[in-house]
């Protein structure tokens, strides 16, 4: 039978998924010699069990039954012993840190006999009944599922009849009438008595810490995080130690770095004579942390003395709770922190300059997810002091960023206005685990209370989302939707306002926004050695990246403009640039007399006017990106997308009856002709080529003069030739045969031979599996995921995306859209089989991918490991497929 239960001297740090995150690194402090209450946890596999069959596993009982009575005999007391209570909390803690997601239950062990053993080993009546209360309301609310505002109310009301505002004025005796005052909710709210027995107390908080895995929220979050559904949460059991024992105790959250900036100082906050939540709840204001030095001394020394362990030892920036229990320090967490983006940065090169981690260590802890966030456009500089907008107040800044939108002040405004396509500000006086879906929806969210560690903080920097917390001078009515700044300013819900995370300022108006400065060093406006510390934190993991990556990062790209900028991104080539884009505009005139023509002849005028508008177009393109290889994919769409709409058309033509314009009479039967039911699976790609005399020879014809002429001006042109939507290779060997001999005619013509690449793109399932025998006609594959993935799915992405995909996600069908990551098992398995294949008739045949998959990190990393020569996606992706394609490679 499995082992369930772990003491915490059983554990270590690399348990995470059998102990959960907490667990794992309670252990591992604990083996470290620092001063944890001791306790046990019960593991992950335990809760699967529970949550698969609805009862604990066979065996579970007795070995918390032996891991209690070893951790009551080190503790010289029992559970809840009357004289002498042994307390303890309850505790979740998945592998994946959750924040505010699962519950904890504190104080477990009291009931009316041991709450007098508390106050008499205590000597503190106060504390043992504030203790029981607490007790009685997070059981209340975690395990029996009342609302908490019941409690909340009724502490109100005692603070009311004692006259005052602040929690610190009740006394003992009115904790006790709390008790009886909390005992009736329970009674009436749940139709049951809070258990008295200690055992029964702890068992059911373990149930519900079970349970709370599959809270509302805790399913948002994961969804969110993209979290795997089945993993469970382990239980903590762990002595009670008590921060409410007088102003020579209280409890606190400490970061060994600034998790904004990266910084390295004394970052957190402290809470004089309080319990656990009190900090991160935001419910009382905290001191900054460095104010415990006045306070306790001895107690803030040892502290940072196990930071610094802790830090040495994680070899990362860590987070921590501690309690101070009557000048004693215990350490209750520890994690490697949540950080920015730029903190990410920052401290991985830091970590290197101190020889903690090596350079591939460095690129492993910074993602492409963190660089991509890293590009946003930020808060011009200057702008500010401008009429049009306001400084509101100066918050904390918690998670950094830009964002301009409309005050909202509730979680279903935020979501109904952000549904209506607003960009909205979620403001609230604090976040709590409800407001998760309006801060999803929100652009940015705004407090006016908690710290950096508040939920609303730690919550938007897990979701790269613009936060300023904190912002005290802030009179937050949610009720009333409104707030008001100093200076007696109101702010109305819908209101603009803009805030800005890096600096924590509030403004009320529209500031405008500009490029963000690692954007600039990549654009080459910017020095690396410039003394900037993020500039040269990206471009030292860049470098590493590059050096290590197998995998080429192209372009999609269709004019020069973007051409230049993807190359100054560090583009090795265009991987697809799509010709269709040059038929719009003005050019739309020339592709309906292509489309309108009754004949050869005037077919071929109408090739003829467009032929040297797209050799222009091509010859930028090959200048931009001289000496590097050009993908150009021969046009694909449906021709009569560049026809009139055909409703809009029948109407205009209708209404004008008898006196309607000749052309557009010729142009509604062309639309009427060329009308398909379904236009993705129809007259598209190399379908048109074949069908439509001239096309593609005109579009080969251009790229081999362009190409020619680039030479005789001293450049070094690279095409490539790509046929879109082949299935069958009978249809790229007509195709390529049409090309080569065009190429050969340019040649003879102008003296100049250019190779050019003649391959295909991979879209289609009988593609994939009729790999082999197309790679006998194709010089190159190049994956078309976009196409592939609807195409083996069998569905379209514009129909689906708005209707059906929410639901999808929601019922955990795809944990994300196929679209963004590639899916592995399905189109994944396809682009694996082509890719075998193509190398067995073509060894060394070139592989890319041109999907928008290319510039996201799973799918770059999936590219890696199939062996593709290249991923090529928007120019403004390639940093983030840079680092992706370096960091698959270590
Ligand atoms: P979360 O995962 O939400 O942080 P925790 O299990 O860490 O939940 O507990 C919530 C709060 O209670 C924290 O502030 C924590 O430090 C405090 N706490 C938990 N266990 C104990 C304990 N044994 N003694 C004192 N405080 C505790
Ligand atoms: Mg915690
Ligand atoms: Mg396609």
């Amino acid at each position: 039978m499995p082992k369930f239960v772990y003491d915490f001297t059983e554990g270590n740090k690399d348990l995470k998924d059998l102990l959960g995150g907490k667990g794992a690194n309670l252990a591992e402090m604990t083996n470290l010699g620092l001063p944890v209450p001791p306790g046990f946890t019960i593991t992950t596999e335990a809760c699967r069990h529970y949550l698969e069959h609805g009862n604990p596993p066979g065996g579970l009982a007795e070995e918390v039954d032996r891991h209690l009575a070893a951790l009551e005999a080190q503790m010289g007391k029992r559970l809840g012993q009357s004289d002498d209570p042994l307390l303890v909390s309850v505790r979740s803690g998945a592998k994946f840190s959750m924040p505010g997601m699962m519950e904890t239950v504190l104080n477990v062990g009291l009931n009316d006999e041991s709450v007098h053993g508390l106050a008499e080993q205590s000597g503190d009546e106060r504390f043992a009944w504030d203790s029981y209360r607490r007790l009685i309301q997070m059981f209340g609310k975690t395990v029996l599922g009342i609302d908490g505002d019941l409690f909340e109310d009724a502490v109100e009301a005692a603070k009311d009849a004692r006259g005052t505002k602040d929690d610190a004025d009740l006394r003992a005796e009115d904790y006790r009438g709390l008790v009886e005052r909390f005992k009736a909710i329970v009674r009436e709210q749940a139709g049951r008595d809070f258990p008295s027995d200690p055992r029964e107390q702890m068992d059911l908080a373990v149930r519900a810490v079970f349970d709370s895995w599959n809270a509302d929220r805790a399913i948002l979050y994961r969804r969110q995080e993209r979290i795997p559904v089945d993993l469970g949460t382990a239980v903590n059991i762990c002595s009670m130690v008590f921060g409410n024992l007088g102003a020579d105790s209280g409890t606190g959250v400490a970061f060994t770095r600034d998790p904004a900036s990266g910084q390295q100082g004394v970052y957190g906050d402290y809470l004089q004579n309080a319990q656990g939540e009190d900090v991160v709840a935001g419910i009382r204001n905290t001191v900054p942390l460095t104010e415990l030095e006045r306070i306790d001394k001895d107690s803030y020394d040892r502290l940072l003395e196990i930071m610094e362990t802790l830090e040495n030892h994680y070899r990362d920036m860590c987070d921590i709770e501690f309690t101070i229990e009557r000048g004693k320090l215990w350490m209750l967490q520890t994690r490697v922190g949540k950080r920015t983006a730029a903190a990410a940065f920052r401290i991985a090169c830091q970590l290197l300059d101190q020889d903690l981690i090596d350079v591939d260590e460095a690129a492993r802890r910074v993602t492409g997810d963190q660089l991509a966030q890293l590009m946003f456009p930020r808060f011009a500089a200057g702008d500010q002091g401008s009429d049009a907008v306001k400084k509101l107040v100066r918050g904390m800044n918690a998670s950094p960023g830009a964002a301009v939108g409309k005050a909202v002040f509730t979680t279903e405004r935020a979501v109904e206005l952000a549904g209506r396509g607003e960009d909205v500000i979620l403001v609230r006086r604090e976040t709590n685990p409800d407001d998760l879906a309006g801060m999803v929806a929100a652009k940015g969210v705004l407090t006016s209370r908690g710290g950096k560690t508040s939920h609303a903080a730690v919550v938007a920097r897990g979701m790269g989302k613009t936060c300023v917390c904190g912002a005290e001078d802030l009179d937050v009515d949610v009720k009333g939707g409104r707030f008001t700044a100093p200076g007696g300013i109101t702010v109305k819900e819908g209101d603009v306002i803009s805030i800005d995370g890096s600096s924590g300022d509030v403004y009320l108006g529209e500031v405008p926004v500009e490029d963000s400065p690692v954007v600039r060093y990549f654009e080459g406006g910017l020095a690396a050695d410039g003394g900037d510390e993020l500039v040269a934190a990206v471009d030292r993991i860049m470098r590493h990246a590059d050096g290590r990556a197998a995998l080429d990062v192209r372009a999609n790209a269709d004019n020069p403009e973007d051409a230049a900028r993807a190359r100054r991104f560090g583009a090795a080539g265009i991987g697809l640039c799509r010709t269709e884009h040059m038929f719009l505009g003005d050019r739309r005139r020339l592709v309906e007399e292509l489309i309108l023509a009754e004949d050869a002849g005037q077919r071929q005028t109408a090739l003829d006017a467009l032929e040297p508008l797209q050799k222009q177009d091509f010859e930028g393109i090959f200048e931009a990106m001289d000496g590097l290889p050009v993908t150009i994919r021969l046009i694909d769409p449906p021709l009569h997308e560049f026809l009139p709409d055909i409703t809009e058309l029948s109407v205009k033509v209708g209404l004008a009856g008898d006196g309607a314009d000749p052309q557009d009479r010729r142009l509604l039967d062309a639309v009427t002709r060329l009308h398909e039911q379904n236009p993705m699976l129809g007259l598209r790609g190399v379908r048109l080529g074949l069908v439509i005399p001239g096309l593609f020879s005109m579009q080969v014809r251009a790229i081999a003069e362009a190409a020619a002429a680039r030479r005789r001006a001293g450049g070094d042109p690279r095409p490539e030739i790509m046929i879109p939507l082949v299935g069958a290779v009978q249809e790229l060997e007509a195709v390529r045969d049409e090309a080569r001999g065009i190429l050969d005619e340019v040649k003879d013509a102008t003296g100049v031979d250019v190779p050019a690449l003649i391959g295909t793109m991979i879209e289609l399932p009988r593609a994939a599996l009729t790999a082999r025998q197309i790679a006998e006609a194709a010089e190159f594959f190049s994956f078309g995921t976009n196409d592939l993935t609807q195409t083996t799915w069998g569905f379209s992405r514009d129909d689906v995306e708005a209707a059906f995909f929410s639901r999808y996600l929601e019922l955990g069908i795809f944990g994300v859209s196929p679209f963004e990551t590639l899916d592995r098992d399905g189109v994944g398995r396809l682009v694996r089989i082509a890719a075998e294949e193509g190398r067995k008739a073509r060894p060394g045949i070139k592989l890319g991918i041109c999907g928008e998959h290319g510039g996201d990190p799973d799918s770059v990393h999936f590219c890696h490991e199939v062996g593709l020569d290249y991923v090529s996606c928007s120019p403004f992706r390639i940093p983030v497929a840079r680092l992706e394609a370096g960091r698959a490679a270590i």
